[in-house]
């Protein structure tokens, strides 16, 4: 069955969202109250709808409470966030992502009953300096708080010329290695015969501090 997405506020973060989940293919309702900005995107979404995200009446008659996901991205609005995500949450929208600007505005919106709370700047900063600090890895998305999925480069002999039995890969890292990539070759969901040799990327999947160690021991 087809996701439904709707997106409050169409600055940088919101709009960003929108052309993503468009090039995904996806039907996308975004909604802001300036004028300007919904008549500039009109022909990029589905429906983009000139509404207030703090008047219930307006987000009700939008039937807001059908949408699969609400994408509410009025961060520095404080107010008007926290009221849309309580509208949004009142009307039964099952999955509710909200941007936070500060630690406060996410903890608000999480007791409110935000499913994901996003802080764009502090979360892209974040990867920068991991990526700054990192040597090999080439790669990462956070799943969680705990759980990361990173590609990583064997840049040592450490591991060179051992398959993933006699490594005792998942004992010995605690990691599932999720796909082997040799030059163009990729092998995905690679078995325990699988041999890992030096320039391979790796691909795996579990919590961010094994990844650390993991990257440490290629580097
Ligand atoms: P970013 O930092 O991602 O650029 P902003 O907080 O600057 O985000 O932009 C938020 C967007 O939300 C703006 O386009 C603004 O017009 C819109 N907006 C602010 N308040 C409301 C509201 N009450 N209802 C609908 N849209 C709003």
């Amino acid at each position: 069955m087809k996701q439904t997405f709707a997106v409050i506020g169409l600055g940088r973060f919101g709009l960003s969202v929108c052309q993503s989940l468009v090039a995904a293919g996806q039907e996308v309702l975004a909604i802001d109250n300036n004028e300007e900005l919904i008549t500039s995107y009109k022909d990029l979404v589905t429906q983009a709808v000139i509404a207030d995200a703090q008047d219930e009446d307006a987000m009700r008659e939008l039937d807001l409470g059908s949408f699969n996901h609400v994408v509410i991205a009025l961060g520095q609005n404080i107010q008007a966030s926290v009221l849309s995500t309580l509208i949004a949450k009142e009307l039964g929208v099952k999955h509710i992502i909200a941007k936070a600007e500060t630690t406060m505005h996410g903890k608000a919106l999480q007791k409110i009953g935000a499913d994901q709370i996003v802080f764009p700047e502090r979360d892209m900063g974040k990867r920068v300096a991991r990526r700054l600090l990192s040597h090999n890895i080439l790669n990462y998305l956070e799943l969680s708080d705990t759980y990361t999925l990173a590609e990583i480069r064997v840049e040592n002999g450490k591991l060179s010329g051992k398959t993933l039995d006699d490594l005792n890969f998942r004992k010995q890292f605690g990691l599932t290695l999720v796909a082997i990539r040799r030059g163009k070759d990729v092998q995905v969901s690679p078995p325990a015969t699988a041999v890992i040799e030096k320039g391979d990327t790796l691909s795996v999947i579990g919590e961010t501090m094994d990844v650390e160690h993991l990257d440490s021991e290629l580097s």
